[in-house]
């Protein structure tokens, strides 16, 4: 068993075959797919669109708390309402350090957030290290 495109390879390489009509290049817009592989920071564009997204999902995670919780008193939705105004307040922060052009740097230790971790957590204020440290 192997990976048929390693054979294939394999197959053509000592073959020798001269290159045949190779494909032709798709139509594709180099320019894209060129940003994308070497951004090493994630774009204001793209950060704004990260966190209007994560905004938009905790604003209906309280418009959903605020729909149920009027019957079900027993359970503690005020703690995660406060959880979810917390992660509120940290996306309007992450929005302003984009318009100042800060977004994506660690608070803790001034290096750039990887791009990994901003796509998970795009309003994050610190690198993994500096939040494990904070967090304990
Ligand atoms: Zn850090």
């Amino acid at each position: 068993m192997g990976f048929p495109d390693a054979d294939e390879e394999h197959r053509r390489g000592p073959g020798g075959r001269p290159a045949a009509p190779v494909r032709k290049a798709l139509p594709m817009s180099p320019d894209t797919s060129r940003t994308d592989a070497r951004a090493p920071r994630m774009s204001a564009q793209d950060a704004r669109r990260r966190l209007e997204h994560a905004r938009d999902s905790r604003l209906a995670q309280l418009r959903a708390l605020d729909a149920g919780g009027r019957d079900a008193a027993d359970h503690p939705l005020s703690a995660q309402a406060e959880a979810i105004g917390r992660d509120l307040k940290e996306i309007d922060e992450a929005f302003a350090r984009v318009e100042d052009g800060t977004y994506g740097r660690c608070l803790g230790c001034a290096k750039p957030v990887p791009v990994e971790r901003l796509e998970i957590l795009p309003y994050t204020r610190y690198c993994v290290g500096c939040r494990r440290r904070a967090a304990v």
